[in-house]
């Protein structure tokens, strides 16, 4: 077992707001090695947590007295083209995943925008990309999972094995087993895509837009932004993909710009359209990465807030957020990412969604300054005051936040699925030792 520096590693996470040490620190090398920590961990109910790319925001992969399994070295992606599927182990990152995907001809149908994460992290949660709208969840396209549970049962599960395991781990906080491995259908990639940039004033048209867009399956890939504009205000910016094979016998007509655009309504003296490699387009955010990075805020308090809201709701709760004194800093410090969804392609049954066809996932993603703590409590209660805000107009948390919640506040997140959580948990982790950062038991 590790102590140091690993163990001062894993205190920390992408969030830089909860700072807790476990007592070591375990470098898998393998599923029996978990297997072995949960047998001994679980009679004495020692907390366990999993740790992959650390891109938790508020301590959710942290292990109070106890011990954090760092997955980085179940690394191994093997792709078997001919079954167009693919088997990661937990601690691969997307990177991974795409490189040995890419080189078959082949991508998950889903992928989280950032690919620094670790597969078994992104399936914990569920998993948003680009082309949810289509294709649901990062989580829906995997057909069986490797796990070992709370008690130290190294189990295979899938739809037809261990179901109510199954269902219980994907986007299921890790609260029942962790992850060691997964395999994920895979689809024939494009070489290209042409992408387009589409800049509305008002975000009343941009909805609208993005409502024809999530609806009528054009482009493959549709998310958007709120933006400061130039003079004040915002403006709203959606991000549209349209795939195409670049070979000489399977040339397909370049995209008709007209007919995927011409009939939205957004300004088009500042549309900007761009060709890029399919490669080039998943690895959009290696270049931010690298400047965040450089300029030091990767490594400043993240208090971001991660909400889906029903879709009626998104215009006035993202006007009235955006000019409020508390939201300030969004302008010069953050992100504000709007990316519409269909909740009919959402699986998941742990992935809690507002009822109706349309939904927009809204993330605040912004940066604290460091050594300002007083700061990012404002915005750590700033966020759970939007959540509440939310609550009351149909919306639910995803649980990528720097929001504290308690046991009483994930009954009602859950709703009528807490019940079959409880008698998950009951079965494969008796001994509540399992990711105990999200509060969800006392
Ligand atoms: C810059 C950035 C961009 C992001 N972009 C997206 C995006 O486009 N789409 C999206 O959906 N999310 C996105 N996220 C959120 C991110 O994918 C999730 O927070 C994810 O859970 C991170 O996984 P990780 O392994 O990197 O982090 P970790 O901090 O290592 O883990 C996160 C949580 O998952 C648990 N966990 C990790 N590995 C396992 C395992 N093997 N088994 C069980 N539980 C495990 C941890 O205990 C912890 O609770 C982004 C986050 C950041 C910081």
């Amino acid at each position: 077992m590790n102590t140091t520096p690993d163990v001062k590693e894993a205190a920390v996470d992408f969030g830089h707001i909860v700072d807790s040490r476990p007592l070591g620190v375990l470098t898998a090398p393998s599923a029996a090695a978990v297997q072995e920590l949960l047998c001994f961990a679980a009679p004495h109910g020692l907390p366990v947590s999993a740790r992959g790319g650390g891109q938790a925001l508020f301590g959710q992969g942290q292990a109070h007295g106890g011990y954090v399994v760092d997955m980085a070295a179940l690394n191994e992606v093997r792709c078997a083209p001919g079954e167009r599927t693919l088997t990661a182990g937990a601690g691969a990152s997307w990177h991974d995943v795409v490189r040995a995907a890419l080189a078959e001809g082949l991508t998950p149908p889903v992928l989280p925008d950032h690919l620094g994460s670790s597969v078994g992290g992104v399936l914990s949660t569920g998993g948003f990309g680009g082309s949810s709208h289509r294709h649901g969840l990062v989580a829906d396209q995997v057909r069986e999972v490797e796990v070992v549970t709370g008690t130290g049962e190294h189990l295979t599960c899938s739809p037809d094995r261990h179901p109510d395991l199954f269902r219980a781990v994907l986007a299921g906080l890790g609260q029942c087993a962790l992850i060691v491995g997964a395999t994920l259908a895979l689809v024939p990639a494009p070489t290209h895509v042409r992408r387009y940039r589409l800049y509305h004033d008002s975000p009343h048209t941009y909805v609208a837009d993005q409502r024809r867009l999530a609806r009528d399956d054009r482009f493959s890939h549709v998310t958007g932004q709120a933006r400061p504009a130039l003079g004040g205000g915002w403006q709203y910016m959606i991000e549209a993909v349209a795939p195409y094979t670049d070979q000489p016998c399977f040339r397909q007509p370049t995209a008709d710009d007209e007919l995927l655009v011409g009939d939205l309504d957004h300004d088009r003296d500042t549309e900007e359209i761009a060709d890029l490699s399919y490669a080039e387009y998943l690895h959009r955010l290696d270049r931010d990465e690298r400047l965040l990075r450089a300029t030091g805020e990767w490594h400043r308090p993240h208090p971001w807030l991660t909400l889906l809201l029903p879709e009626a709701a998104v215009s006035s709760f993202v006007s009235a957020l955006l000019t409020e004194d508390a939201q300030h800093g969004l302008r010069t410090c953050g992100t504000v990412q709007l990316r519409p969804l269909t909740g009919r392609n959402l699986h998941a049954p742990l992935l809690r969604r507002p009822a109706g066809e349309l939904l927009c996932l809204l993330s605040l993603m912004r940066t604290a300054p460091p050594d300002r703590p007083g700061v990012v409590r404002r915005l750590v209660a700033a966020n759970r005051a939007l959540y509440e805000r939310s609550r009351t107009v149909g919306g639910v948390l995803h649980p990528v936040a720097a929001l504290p919640m308690g046991p009483d506040d994930w009954r009602s997140h859950f709703g009528p699925d807490w019940p079959e959580l409880v008698r998950a948990k009951d079965r494969y982790d008796p001994h509540h030792i399992l990711t105990r950062g999200y509060g969800l038991w006392a």
